[in-house]
């Protein structure tokens, strides 16, 4: 038997590990089986949302049901830490009587030390492959065979690699045999907060899929202009789908290449500004593959170690719950906490708040995105902290800091998206929607706390922080 051991990568279509298994079982006259580690204290310990976990829960009992139909068994194993899942796979292995474990590779640190003691723990072939990228780390590389530390030559010279060798994607496999009956995990009921976030992300079959073609015949091609406005559905929303990998980000590629004939490979081409933001997502990945660093807390710019982050306990919580006086960031947060899912535009406008404003550290804020976001990745949120903070690869210059009101007035102009989250602002006009304290009178204005920092000597503090550093920021 050949056995697969889901992790990232809850789908069928695309799924490298599961194709290579198939193959080696067709050739021997084998049946495949599966697997996925339920690792929860891992899980907690790495700040990841209960709403993901139910997410991926969820999304596991789909995958059961559709690896059961084409003769695959899923067999679910606890392992609360990373360091049982050795001896919980070996378990596995020997009861089953598997002659080889297929597993796509990861990027994260804990989670290649994992797969390292898998390998060396088992008595049977670990084979590992490459699939969360379209193009895996370490393809893409300076003429020096470095890694790129800024995105732009980075995209350059993966859009040259695609150009030159495409790429390919694998079919979900034939059925294995007759099909199988599946025994779902039993959940406890869905808390509120679950059932108002899981309806925005359904984990059905083709749920996903169809998500992606709605957006690809849709909106794509509008997506440069509108990428930027939180209060219109303008983007894929497909991120929770990516970061579970019950979509692989070849599919996204394929999806947009049929709709348009041709895969948009310069930047005046129509649909190459959500291309753009695929090529973001292989950027983060790789930097993360390459630097493990980045996993382990510390800053691409290792001179920003000595940043002298303040410690304010209240001003976090009042930057967590959306009660910093900045009604952008307010009606972010707020959002965040309700539905788990955060807009990009905004993500940003909080990232830079919280480490620009008020001089709190990226890691805090880092960490607490995961502790909500049902698409948390590690990758793409270390990497957008970092790119805010200005400690990151490509870091935005420290000195360029985000004003949260212009950046309200220019992206939430009439804001719609303010009134929807800030409940005390929902009568106060576009007019003074964004400095609701200059001398509006509104039924909210004592109910809507004051600014709690001056932006503009924020900014200036900021800027002196860096400036302080030992290699002169
Ligand atoms: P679209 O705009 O439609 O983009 C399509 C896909 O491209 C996304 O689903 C995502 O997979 C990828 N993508 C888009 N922008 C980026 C980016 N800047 N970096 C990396 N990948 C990108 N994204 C996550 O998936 N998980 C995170 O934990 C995460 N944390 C972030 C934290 C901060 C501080 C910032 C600034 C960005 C973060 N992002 C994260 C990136 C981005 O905000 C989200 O991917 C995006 O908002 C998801 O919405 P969408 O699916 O509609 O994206």
């Amino acid at each position: 038997m050949q056995l697969v051991w889901f992790r990232q990568d809850l789908r069928l279509v695309d799924h490298p590990a599961l194709h290579a298994a198939v193959q080696q079982a067709r050739a021997q006259g084998e049946a495949v089986e599966a697997v996925f580690v339920i690792s929860r204290a891992q899980w907690r310990h790495h700040h990841m949302a209960s709403v993901r976990e139910r997410f991926l829960l969820e999304r596991l009992n789909v995958l059961g049901a559709e690896l059961a139909r084409r003769g695959i068994r899923l067999h679910l194993v606890e392992a609360p830490w990373f360091a049982e899942v050795p001896a919980a796979l070996a378990a596995l292995v020997r009861e089953r009587g598997a002659r080889a474990l297929h597993a796509m590779s990861a990027i994260e640190i804990d989670e290649r030390r994992r797969d390292e003691a898998v390998s060396a723990h088992l008595s049977v072939p670990c084979r590992f492959v490459p699939g969360c990228c379209v193009l895996p780390p370490g393809r893409v590389l300076t003429g020096k065979g470095e890694p790129f530390k800024v995105f732009t030559p980075f995209s350059r010279a993966w859009l040259r690699e695609i150009a030159a060798h495409g790429y390919s994607l694998y079919r979900a496999p034939e059925p294995m045999g007759a099909p199988l009956g599946w025994q779902p995990l039993s959940l406890p009921a869905r808390s509120a907060h679950e059932t108002r976030t899981l309806r925005d992300w359904p984990v059905h079959e083709g749920a996903a899929e169809a998500r992606l073609r709605e957006f690809i015949d849709d909106a794509v091609l509008e997506y440069g202009a509108r990428r930027d406005l939180p209060a219109e559905p303008g983007t894929s929303r497909l991120s929770a789908y990516l970061a579970a990998g019950i979509l692989s980000p070849r599919q996204c590629l394929a999806a947009l290449h049929s709709r348009l004939g041709t895969l948009p490979l310069t930047r005046d081409e129509p649909g190459f500004a959500w291309l753009n933001e695929l090529i973001w997502r292989e950027f983060y990945r790789h930097l993360l593959a390459l630097e493990p660093r980045l996993s382990m807390n510390q800053p691409f710019q290792l001179h920003t170690r000595a940043l002298a982050w303040r410690h304010d306990e209240q001003a976090f919580a009042a930057w967590c719950e959306g009660r910093t006086g900045y009604p952008i960031v307010d009606a972010a947060m707020r959002c965040l906490k309700q539905t788990g899912w955060m807009h990009n535009r905004l993500r940003m406008i909080v990232a830079s708040f919280l480490t620009k404003d008020l001089h709190l550290s990226w890691q805090r804020g880092e960490a607490y995105f995961m502790s909500q976001l049902i698409d948390g990745d590690l990758a793409a949120n270390n990497g957008g902290w970092q790119w805010a903070a200005g400690t990151g690869a490509d870091a935005a210059p420290y000195f360029r800091v985000f004003n949260p009101t212009t950046q309200g007035q220019k992206f939430d102009p009439q804001g719609d998206f303010i009134r929807r989250w800030v409940e005390e602002l929902a009568d106060v006009p576009a007019t003074c929607i964004h400095t609701p304290h200059d001398g509006w009178r509104h039924k909210g204005r004592e109910a809507y706390p004051s600014p709690m920092v001056d932006h503009a000597v924020a900014r200036l503090q900021a800027i002196a922080m860096f400036r302080q550093l030992p290699t002169g920021g």
